[in-house]
């Protein structure tokens, strides 16, 4: 059911001209609002304009951070930038865009008090819209893949699975089992690109170094095992650097199988296509990723892919008022032959918002539209702790020189002042103590001591305190074990399931 046929009515201020509606609070949305805010300043104070941000989290991600917040270097806070303070000339809606109707130019949105009130969805219209949702894990139909794996493209992915290591830690050093030790101490991740590469490569180098605080772990109990379907790993750096990478994670007892894939993941033992089964408590799914599934609640063009038709200007093709960029848009590729399209990463995606942002504005004043042009510059990857590679601007790099430069690149790109000194602040502190290794998992469960008090009973609990997580949980084999990190709007059904068939339901598509 759609609660209101127009979302101005519901929208407290003065009623505004022009609105624009931007689908998405990452990279591209918060950019592209943002420059929007600075450049139309005077429109929106005279209210010829509104801008309005339909985002899922009050937050935009600084994903290129996430495997070191996986590895506790840097706070999960500081990975993450507030949008209403950043976007304060913004109408911030946290919900999820469920459809999008260009030719009527409304869009269906799933608000977070719709789920709370149980009155179905919006509809938000508009007159300029700027669809910006970015990608979410692509996966194949593996047997135990949904249940049993975890992606790394969120903040909350990061910080469970950086609990979830240091928990198989904690169950290893006190199972007599051998083979749940064996499962616990054994680590599969899926996918050779630099968000698979980086989350194995900084969690590894936290866990051998919270292994020595563990009586009965030596760092070479623990196995990471990195799975790759092509004969390569990291191609952003190119092949040299792609192969000094493998032989630095050999070197560091990580067992890196090119050519081969997850066959099966099911009741915690992973099938490689090689042959090889190993029990395992743990698989990361970093297998690329494919368009938010909104796109395809849509009326506009999509390639073959999924990805919306865009031109270089970031028109969509062939349609009025309808822009697009980041990991969600195919924008050709000027730079490169006929044909090819930008690469979805945080490249293009910052350096779109500023030609998207331009264009919008100069459309709405009639200017002439710019084009996009960007040449890949190449790429830097962290390897764990003063590690990594790096192919910029023709030079390689490897070892200290690259991490520095790594830390550096995303010091220099990493949202506002304040989210800079934070970082620079916890690395200093972090170069001068020890790195922390608790797990704070139970922060997933923050009513379980006081359901226990009250005399509840939790499944697979005894009466006694037990740990959250953990073996004696049985029948919940799943990862992370218990709910699944991350509470977000989209899971939950619309009271009314719409008759055109909601391809999302079940899925917040980020
Ligand atoms: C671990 C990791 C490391 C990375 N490291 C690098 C790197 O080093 N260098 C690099 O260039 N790139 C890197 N990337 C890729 C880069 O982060 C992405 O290319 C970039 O974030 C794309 O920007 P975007 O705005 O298109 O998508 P996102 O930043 O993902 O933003 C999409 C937004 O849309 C929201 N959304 C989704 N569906 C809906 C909906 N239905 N309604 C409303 N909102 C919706 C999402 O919640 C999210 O806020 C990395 C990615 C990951 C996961």
């Amino acid at each position: 059911m759609v609660k209101a046929a127009n979302f101005r009515g519901t929208t407290p201020g003065p009623p505004s001209g022009a609105r624009i509606l931007v689908v998405g609070g990452g990279y591209v949305g918060m950019y592209t609002a943002l420059r929007l805010q600075r450049r139309l300043k005077q429109e929106l104070a005279q209210g010829g304009v509104e801008i309005v941000v339909v985002t899922p989290d009050p937050y935009m991600t600084y994903q290129p951070f996430l495997p070191e917040a996986a590895a506790g270097s840097i706070s999960p806070r500081h990975v993450v930038v507030p949008l209403r303070r950043m976007l304060d000339k913004c109408k911030i809606v946290i919900g999820e865009a469920k459809a999008v109707d260009h030719a009527k130019r409304k869009a269906t949105v799933a608000t977070l008090a719709t789920l709370e009130e149980g009155t179905g969805p919006v509809e938000i219209t508009y007159d300029e819209l700027v669809l910006a949702p970015g990608s979410i894990s692509r996966t194949l139909p593996i047997p135990g893949l949904a249940d049993y794996a975890i992606g790394f493209k969120t903040v909350e992915e990061a910080i469970g699975l950086r609990n979830h290591v240091i928990e198989q830690m904690d169950i290893a050093s006190s199972t007599r089992d051998p083979a749940i030790r064996d499962a616990a101490l054994t680590f599969v991740f899926v996918g050779g690109g630099y968000a698979g590469v980086e989350a194995l490569a900084e969690l590894e180098d936290m866990a051998r170094y919270a292994a020595r605080y563990y009586h009965n772990i030596k760092p070479a109990d623990l196995k990471f095992i990195l799975v790759e379907a092509s004969n390569r790993i990291l191609p952003e750096v190119g092949e040299t650097m792609g192969k000094y990478a493998i032989r630095e994670l050999r070197s560091r007892n990580i067992d890196v199988r090119l050519e081969t894939r997850l066959d099966s993941c099911e009741d915690r033992v992973a099938v490689l296509s090689d042959g090889t089964r190993c029990r395992t408590r743990t698989v990361v799914w970093t297998a690329g990723v494919k368009p938010a599934p909104l796109l395809a609640a849509t009326d506009l063009p999509l390639n073959e892919r999924g990805r919306i038709v865009c031109t270089a200007q970031l028109t969509v093709a062939g349609v009025d008022h309808a822009w697009a960029a980041g990991d969600a848009a195919a924008v050709p590729d000027v730079t490169a032959e006929p044909g090819k399209e930008c690469a979805p990463n945080a490249q293009h995606a910052v350096r779109q918002t500023k030609v998207l942002a331009e264009n919008i504005t100069a459309s709405l004043r009639g200017g002439p539209l710019k084009e996009y042009a960007h040449k890949y510059v190449g790429s830097v990857a962290s390897l764990g702790l003063h590690k990594g590679v790096a192919h910029i601007y023709g030079r390689k790099l490897k070892g200290y020189p690259a991490w520095l430069m790594h830390r550096v690149y995303h010091l220099s790109r990493v949202p506002t002042f304040n989210r800079k000194a934070r970082v620079l602040a916890e690395w200093t502190l972090s170069g001068l103590f020890k790195r922390e290794i608790v797990s704070l998992g139970s922060l997933e469960h923050p009513r379980a001591e006081f359901e226990l008090a009250a005399g509840g009973k939790r499944p697979g609990h005894g009466p006694d305190r037990a740990p959250h997580h953990g073996p004696q949980r049985g029948p919940e084999p799943g990862f992370p074990p218990g709910p699944k990190p991350g509470p977000k709007p989209g899971p939950k059904p619309d009271p009314e399931p719409r008759s055109d068939g909601d391809p999302q339901s079940g899925s917040r598509g980020n």
